[in-house]
């Protein structure tokens, strides 16, 4: 779902907005003094618009003294998950200095904003509406939370501003089989993808070995697995347009990335008989910089010997080469015999479903004390650096932010121990992390 964040100084009626959009008084989720009970979160369908409101409002019973640097902190968060801002002003009060440093961290994120007069009933407050044009955010909407005047103005400018669904994910969703999980297997060649494809298909479908030599442009295959739809990202096909462009080093690095980009889950197939190469690292490099979930499979295992003992070797060796991708699962199978694609398609599918995984603002605020005070961040030039608050901003990969003080002079090994803290105490094995610092002045 697209994300809409409502945004604006305390008391311009956030609450009365996002109350109205989410159609009930919806309680706060945890009533815990402190940071986590300062947002709410709802999931809207606005006349057909389908999206998750957040707001910032939780905030404004806080105490004076922190009110102004959290709701900052909130709702930066809040701006950098956002598709929409919705920014509030009070018509009646018109636009105050207060207004500023919100609409200020509007306009610097560059998202689409809609900016909404608030308590204009009846025309009230007009003048006020007026005045919000010197906000440079666009045309304000007079409206009226409380009475439920503007909305259908809303929606327009709503309909207008949302993310448009892709056509792919509009079939997917009225399938009763769910979206379609897009899968690639990339590797080098030889490592056994074509052959493996095939078996997945049950049918000859991809032609494999040297001769060859048929173009094809379908980039995806559709595909089955216990009821779930599979879409193959097709790189035989590929394969087979580079040898005859003969231009196969060039083709086999720019098909690769395609491949990676087209999937959610990327297969990693290594040729078990053969030792891991440089090359195998980089593919797995190129799949965690664009944010993909990785799962290692180890082909050709009816050829070796020694199955057990190679196996153990291999998952060492993962773990640690590959640390970006910390507990990736690593699947051994043959795709000639036809073994394993069972426990493989198992580890896509969980792998699709941590890369997907949002943890809730409260569970990484208490992971995120617990880890401080275990391990507190070091000092620079005698002040030390604070990390005051925490929250998930996307999925696919989990993305997370932190805020706090000086967070730009944090060690490496400090953010690499709260990565890697983050994927320990929320489940998150084998898929890329990304996080992002905000420091505030
Ligand atoms: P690709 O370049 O990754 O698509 O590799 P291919 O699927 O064309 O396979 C390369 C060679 O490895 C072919 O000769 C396959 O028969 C062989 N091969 C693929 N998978 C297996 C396997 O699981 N076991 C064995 N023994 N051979 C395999």
């Amino acid at each position: 779902l697209p994300t809409v964040a409502i945004v604006g100084r305390p008391n311009v009626g956030k609450s009365t907005l996002f109350n109205r959009l989410v159609g009930k008084k919806l309680a706060l989720v945890d009533d815990r003094p402190g940071v986590t009970r300062d947002r709410r979160e709802g999931d809207v369908n606005f006349g057909g618009l389908l999206f998750r409101i957040i707001d910032t409002a939780g905030l404004e019973e806080a105490d004076a003294g922190s009110l102004l640097g959290r709701m900052r902190a909130q709702t930066e968060a809040a701006i950098l998950e956002a598709d929409v801002v919705l920014f509030v002003i009070d018509a009646r009060a018109g636009v105050l200095p207060a207004d500023q440093p919100f609409a200020e961290m509007v306009r610097r994120a560059g998202c689409p904003v809609i900016l909404i007069a608030n308590k204009a009933e009846g025309g009230v407050g007009l003048s006020g509406a007026y005045e919000a044009f010197s906000l440079g955010l666009g045309d304000p909407i007079p409206f009226s939370a409380e009475h439920g005047e503007g909305i259908g103005e809303l929606h327009d400018a709503l309909g207008e501003a949302l993310p448009k669904p892709d056509a792919d994910d509009d079939e997917d969703a009225e399938d009763p089989a769910g979206r379609a999980l897009k899968v690639a297997i990339v590797g080098r060649p030889n490592a056994g993808k074509s052959t493996l494809i095939n078996r997945m298909l049950g049918e000859d479908r991809l032609l494999v070995g040297p001769e060859a030599g048929i173009t094809r442009d379908s980039i995806s295959l559709d595909w089955e697995w216990r009821g779930r739809r599979i879409k193959l990202h097709d790189t035989a096909g590929m394969r087979r347009r580079a040898r005859i462009d003969d231009k196969l080093e060039k083709l086999a690095v720019s098909d690769g990335l395609r491949a990676v980009r087209f999937a959610e889950v990327v297969v990693v197939l290594l040729d078990a008989t053969i030792p891991f190469e440089k090359q195998d690292l980089t593919i797995v490099d190129l799949v965690e910089s664009e944010g993909r979930a990785v799962v290692i499979g180890l082909n050709k295992w009816d050829l070796v010997a020694d199955q057990p003992g190679l196996l153990k070797t291999l998952r060492e060796d993962c773990t640690r080469l590959l640390p970006q991708v910390r507990g990736v699962a690593v699947v051994p199978l043959s795709g000639l015999a036809g073994e394993g694609i069972d426990r493989l398609m198992k580890a896509v599918t969980e792998a699709a479903e941590v890369w997907s995984r949002r943890v809730s603002t409260a569970r990484i605020n208490d992971w995120l004390s617990e880890a401080t005070s275990r391990n507190p961040p070091p000092a620079v030039s005698g002040r030390r650096i604070k990390i005051r608050y925490a929250t998930q901003v996307k999925s696919r990969p989990p993305h997370f932010a932190l805020f706090g003080n000086q967070l730009d002079a944090l060690p490496k090994s400090y953010t690499r121990y709260l990565v890697n803290g983050l994927r320990e105490a929320f489940d998150l094995p084998g898929t890329p992390i990304r996080l992002s610092l905000r420091t505030s002045k």
